[in-house]
C-alpha cells in the first residue's frame, strides 16, 4: 500500500482545513480512511477513527483486536489500541481537544457522531464531504494506472464475451460467469455483474434473475471489480441471433451519444455539459423519455463519487478527474441499450479506460 504518497495527501488535508477553519477532521469508515492512512477499517460495531488536527499531527484511535491489520505508517499517524473496556468516543474527543469546528466524515454510524456531540456539546460539527471530495476527486498518476489496469481487465472479458454462449442459460448463470471471468483475467475482487436479456433489458439495475436467456434477447452485461481498490465499470450489448432493425437503430443511437459525450470532455467544461451532449443525441432521435438517469459517476476508491454527470451540476471537469460515460435507452416491455466506458481527463481530453468494441457483439 506504499505506493501511494499518504504524506503529501495529509499535507493537503491540512491545507484544506486550515482555508476552511476548521480545527479537527474525524474520519471512521468509508474510502476517505484508506485514502489518507492506507487503512480500510471493517464496519464493525466498534470505533475506528483517525484523528487528524490542524497542526498536521494524525491519530488512528482503533479497537485493539483490529491493531494488526493495521499497516503503521509512523511517520504519518500514531496508532491508538482501545480495549474492549474502554470508551473509544471519549479518547477521541479528549485527542480533538476542544475544536470549535470539526469536519466528521460521511461514513461514520450515527451512534458514535451522537456520542460525539454529547461529550462536545460547543463544537460544530460538520460534513468532511466537501474536503475529502477536494482531495479525491483529481487522482494522482499511480490512481490512474490502477483505474487503468482495471478497465484492461474488463475489456479481456468483454472480449471473452463476445465468444461465449449463452442461449439456455439464466442470468445469474452468466453473471456468476462473468464475476469468474474478471477474477481469472487481472480484477482482485469481482464487484458486480448485471446481466438483463430481454425486456429486463429495460431496468437499468435489473438483478440478475433465471430467466432463461434465449434467440432474439438483446443482453445489457455490466460489470466491474477492483485492482489495488479502484474499479472498473463497463457496460456492453450482446445479442442472441441477428438484431432487429429497430434494435440496430436504437443501438446506434446510443453509441453516438456515447461517443458526443466522450468528446465533450476537456479540461474546462462543466459536468453537465457532458451529460447534455449524449442526451440532446438521444433527444433529437426521439428517445430523450427514455433516457431515465444521468449519463455517468465519479469513480475511483467507490464505484460511485464525484463528480457526478448530470444536469444541474456546474463542477468544471479537470484533467486527473475519472468518471463513466454510460447513456442508456430502455423500452418497456422490449429491451435496453447502454454502453458504457470509464474515461480520464487528460490535458488534450478523454482517455479512455475501456477500449472493446461497442458494437453489438453476436452471440450463440
Ligand atoms: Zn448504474
Ligand atoms: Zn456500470
Ligand atoms: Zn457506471
Amino acid at each position: 500500500m506504499t505506493q501511494f504518497d499518504y504524506r503529501a495527501r495529509l499535507d493537503r488535508a491540512v491545507v484544506e482545513m486550515e482555508r476552511r477553519n476548521v480545527d479537527a477532521l474525524l474520519i471512521s469508515l468509508g474510502s476517505d480512511l484508506p485514502y489518507l492512512t492506507g487503512y480500510k477499517a471493517m464496519p464493525l460495531e466498534r470505533l475506528t477513527m483517525a484523528v487528524i488536527g490542524r497542526n498536521g499531527e494524525a491519530v488512528l484511535v482503533v479497537p485493539e483486536l483490529e491493531v494488526p491489520r493495521v499497516e503503521p505508517l509512523p511517520d504519518l499517524f500514531e496508532i491508538k489500541p482501545w480495549s474492549e473496556t474502554e470508551d473509544p468516543v471519549a479518547i477521541v474527543a479528549a485527542l480533538a481537544g476542544a475544536p470549535r469546528t470539526v469536519m466528521i466524515g460521511d461514513h461514520t454510524w450515527a451512534v458514535f457522531l451522537l456520542a460525539l456531540q454529547e461529550q462536545l456539546p460547543d463544537t460544530r460539527f460538520v460534513s468532511a464531504r466537501p474536503l475529502t471530495e477536494t482531495l479525491r476527486v483529481v487522482k494522482e498518476p499511480a490512481e490512474i494506472e490502477l483505474l487503468r489496469r482495471a478497465g484492461r481487465s474488463a475489456d479481456t472479458v468483454a472480449g471473452l464475451l463476445a465468444e461465449h454462449s449463452f442461449a439456455g442459460k439464466t442470468e445469474l448463470q452468466v453473471s456468476h460467469e462473468v464475476s469468474g471471468m474478471l477474477e481469472g483475467n487481472g480484477t482482485d475482487v469481482a464487484g458486480f455483474a448485471i446481466v438483463a436479456s430481454g425486456p429486463n433489458g429495460a431496468s437499468p439495475h435489473h438483478e440478475p434473475g433465471d430467466r432463461v436467456i434465449g434467440p432474439g434477447d438483446a443482453i445489457v452485461i455490466d460489470f466491474g471489480g477492483t485492482v489495488g481498490g479502484y474499479g472498473s465499470d463497463t457496460t456492453r450489448m450482446f445479442h442472441v441471433a441477428e438484431p432487429s432493425a429497430r434494435y440496430r437503430q436504437i443501438h446506434a443511437v446510443v453509441l453516438a451519444a456515447q461517443k458526443a459525450a466522450v468528446a465533450a470532455v476537456r479540461p474546462g467544461v462543466s459536468a453537465e455539459s457532458i451529460d447534455a451532449a449524449a442526451r440532446s443525441v438521444i433527444a433529437e432521435a426521439g428517445f430523450g423519455e427514455f433516457f431515465i438517469h444521468r449519463t455517468g459517476h465519479g469513480i475511483g476508491l467507490d464505484g460511485h463519487e464525484d463528480p457526478y454527470i448530470v444536469t444541474g451540476n456546474d463542477q468544471r471537469i479537470r484533467p486527473g478527474m475519472a468518471f463513466s460515460i454510460e447513456p442508456g435507452i430502455y423500452l418497456p416491455g422490449e429491451f435496453g441499450v447502454r454502453i458504457e466506458d470509464i474515461v480520464v481527463c487528460s490535458e488534450s481530453g478523454a482517455e479512455r479506460m475501456n477500449t472493446s468494441p461497442r458494437e453489438v457483439a453476436i452471440v450463440r
